[in-house]
Parts: structure tokens; C-alpha cells; sequence
């Protein structure tokens, strides 16, 4: 079989010698006709009057020839050189090829993005005052430029997921369902307050003649103990063993045989 390989060009051979990638903003998730010059070191973009002097930074020495044909590209460009020259993307998209996947914090209050508490406290300040302490996620964010951010949160588990992909669209559609649900539970008041998995079991109901003391409370205590099934009264505790054991090999099992994105499913949200 016969595979067409185009041939390098000067300008693509240029690029690769300095280190830069052009990245096509509107094939990402930038909605925006622009491009923008990525340094694959930095990981960030890279101003459009600065390339060679940026290479440079890096210790890279450019031929005469490579020199020359990066000249002649980055005019025949549209390049975004900072922050304000284009839309950020939505928050909660795949992540951007070549540009630095870092830890940061959302606002739960709004789309703001940011990387350190210090900062979102200063938002939070300015924007949701009088609606009580910060309240915030924890996520991974991107900014295309280093000078003067604009972050935006990505989701790292997209990358390589089409636009249809089944669990792209559970975790655009479901999981914000999910997560408000989550918020739904108000935390508890009191100590003594009866938490809302015994609300819907009753289980303290169910156990209430064997909490009367001491002796029958670490009598119940012992036989969901697991670690007794290696001490003194083997019997106790081996049946939840035992169970806890086959279900984690059938676990394996069916592991092995599922694709990677309902693999997360089930670790982000195991039944
Ligand atoms: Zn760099
Ligand atoms: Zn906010």
C-alpha cells in the first residue's frame, strides 16, 4: 500500500527547528478564526513580533534559512498575540493540544477560572459580595497566554472524545444534574442529626434492640470487622470478606473487558 506523505516545507521545518507549533484556535474549541504561535517547551503561546527571540530564549539557534522563512510565514498569519485578541473557550471542554494543563479553582458562583485561592477570594469579593465565604471547585484550567491569563477549565478525560461521543455527552448533560443534586444535601446542624443514607435505610431502626450497650454495639461492630477473619474468632468477619473479595475479582474481570471512558464512569461514580 502506497501512503502519501506530504513533504516538509521550509516554513514547517522552520517551525519545528524553533520549537513552535501554530495552533489553529477555531479547530479547537476557541470559537475564532485565529491562529496562535505555541511553544511546545512553554507550552504556552508566544507573541507574534517575538518568535525567534523566544526561540532564542530557549537556547536554540536558528540557521539563516530557518530565520528567513519564519519571517516570511508569521505576516501570511492571523495571530492572536494576547489574551483579549480572542474568545476563551467555554469552561468544561477538552483541554488544548500543546498548551499547559495546570491545577486551579472555578467559581461556583459563576464561569470565572482562576489558579489560586488568594485570587478567588478577591473575586469572590468583588463580584458575590454578601453571599457568604467563597464557595468554589477545585479543576484543571488552561490559559493560551502566560502574560496576563485568561483560564478557562478543562476536562482532561475529553481529550480525544468526538463531538458525540456517549460520554462526552453524559458529562455535558448528566453530570451538572448530578452535581446540583449533590449541593442539594444541606449538612448536618447537629452531631446527633440522623444522616441521610440512615434516613432512607433506617438501618439504626433496624439495629436499634442491639445498641442498647457496649458489649452488643462491638458484638455488631465485629461482624463487619473483615479483619477478624485473620484473628482470634475467624468466623467473624469472613462472610464480608469473602463477598468484598468475589466482588472485587468479578470487578476485575468485567474491567478488562469495558472501554476506558466507561472504566472512568465507574470510578468517578461507582454504584
Ligand atoms: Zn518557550
Ligand atoms: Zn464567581
Amino acid at each position: 500500500m502506497n501512503v502519501d506523505i506530504e513533504p516538509e516545507t521550509g516554513s514547517d521545518a522552520a517551525l519545528r527547528a524553533a520549537g513552535l507549533k501554530v495552533l489553529d484556535l477555531q479547530k479547537g474549541t476557541i470559537n475564532t478564526n485565529l491562529c496562535v504561535l505555541v511553544c511546545v517547551t512553554c507550552e504556552g503561546g508566544v507573541h507574534k513580533k517575538s518568535p525567534i527571540v523566544h526561540s532564542q530564549t530557549h537556547g536554540i539557534k536558528l540557521t539563516k534559512q530557518h530565520i528567513t522563512d519564519l519571517t516570511k510565514l508569521i505576516p501570511t498569519l492571523r495571530l492572536a498575540s494576547e489574551t483579549t485578541d480572542f474568545v476563551s473557550p467555554p469552561n468544561d471542554q477538552a483541554p488544548i493540544d500543546y498548551i499547559k494543563i495546570q491545577d486551579g479553582l472555578k467559581c461556583n458562583g459563576c464561569s470565572y477560572v482562576c489558579r489560586t485561592p488568594k485570587t478567588m477570594a478577591h473575586h469572590w469579593s468583588n463580584v458575590h459580595k454578601g453571599e457568604g465565604s467563597p464557595d468554589y471547585s477545585k479543576s484543571k484550567v488552561q490559559t493560551v497566554f502566560a502574560k496576563r491569563p485568561k483560564f478557562f477549565s478543562v476536562l482532561p478525560v475529553l481529550t480525544g472524545l468526538a463531538s458525540d461521543d456517549m460520554y462526552r455527552l453524559y458529562l455535558s448533560q448528566c453530570l451538572p444534574e448530578i452535581t446540583a443534586a449533590d449541593q442539594k444535601i444541606i449538612p448536618a446542624i447537629s452531631q446527633n442529626e440522623v444522616p441521610p443514607l440512615l434516613r432512607v435505610t433506617l438501618w439504626h431502626e433496624h439495629l436499634e434492640r442491639f445498641t442498647k450497650d457496649k458489649v452488643s454495639v462491638r458484638n455488631v461492630r465485629l461482624l463487619i470487622d473483615t479483619m477478624n477473619a485473620s484473628k482470634k474468632t475467624p468466623w467473624l468477619g469472613k462472610p464480608l470478606y469473602s463477598t468484598i473479595s468475589s466482588y472485587m475479582l468479578d470487578i476485575k474481570t468485567k474491567m478488562k473487558k469495558i472501554l476506558i471512558p466507561a472504566r472512568m464512569l465507574l470510578m468517578q461514580y461507582p454504584v
